[in-house]
């Protein structure tokens, strides 16, 4: 099963992404996850990609695109994946959908977590997440049980550098030009799915569940 989550930036792609994985016992691919781990590394890829992620920019599609294809060629991505953070432009997915066709292959579902702007400034600016284990929480809506601290690992939670209110405005903004065209994109292919993002995460994850069966 290869699914496509789309959403704007904080609409909770990624905490639906993280438990249709479990579920499904599919790896769960995020492209800001590689970024951010290549950042914490120090490596050349992740001081390129921090020079537009701390403008709220895009990654260009040149070098997202390649570091996607490499990591779905891995092992554990063969019999399925949910991408989260990708694609992103109409040109990221056009250069998926080709390489999937070369393989006979295709995405199964994109799945669209529907959250207004209203909304997105106020999760993201509440969003904690662990630098150790990669667990995201919500100050007020999915709060970890003792303040500050990671459930999973015990990690003290850190606030993302992108998650500053002027970031956050601008990805806004490149989202609903770059990213949002992708709902037509897979509306045509017949695999788009819409779900309310702005219930509980349990509700969300429920609606989804009912999709992908
Ligand atoms: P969010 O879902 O909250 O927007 P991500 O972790 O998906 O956060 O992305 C963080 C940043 O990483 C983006 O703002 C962008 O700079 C970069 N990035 C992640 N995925 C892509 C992509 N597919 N194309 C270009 N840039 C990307
Ligand atoms: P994305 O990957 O789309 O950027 P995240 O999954 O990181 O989004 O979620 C953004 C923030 O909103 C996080 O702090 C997360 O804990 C919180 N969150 C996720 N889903 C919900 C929800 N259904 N209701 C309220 N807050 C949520
Ligand atoms: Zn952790």
């Amino acid at each position: 099963m290869k699914i496509v989550m789309l959403g704007a930036p904080g609409a909770g792609k990624g905490t639906q992404a993280k438990m249709i994985a479990a579920k499904y016992g599919i790896p769960h691919v995020s492209t800001g996850d590689i970024f951010r781990a290549n950042i914490k590394n120090g490596t050349e890829l992740g001081k390129e990609a921090k020079s537009y992620m701390d403008k709220g920019a895009l990654v260009p599609d040149e070098l997202t695109v390649r570091i996607l294809l490499d990591r779905v060629a891995q092992d554990d991505c063969a019999k399925g994946y949910v991408l989260d953070g990708f694609p992103r432009t109409i040109p990221q997915a056009e250069v998926l959908d080709a390489e999937l066709t070369k393989l006979n292959d295709k995405i199964d579902f994109a799945i669209n977590v529907d959250v207004p702007d209203e909304n997105i400034v106020r999760r993201m600016s509440g969003r904690r997440s662990c630098p150790s284990c990669g667990a995201t929480y919500h100050i007020v809506h999915i709060p970890p049980k003792q303040e500050g601290v990671c459930d999973k690992c015990g990690a003290a939670l850190v606030q993302r550098d992108d998650d500053k209110e002027e970031t956050v405005k601008n990805r806004l903004k490149v989202y609903h030009e770059q990213t949002q065209p992708l709902i037509d994109f897979y509306e045509k292919k017949g695999v788009l799915q819409n779900v309310d993002g702005t219930v509980d995460s349990e509700e969300v994850f429920a609606a989804i569940v009912k999709i992908l069966g």
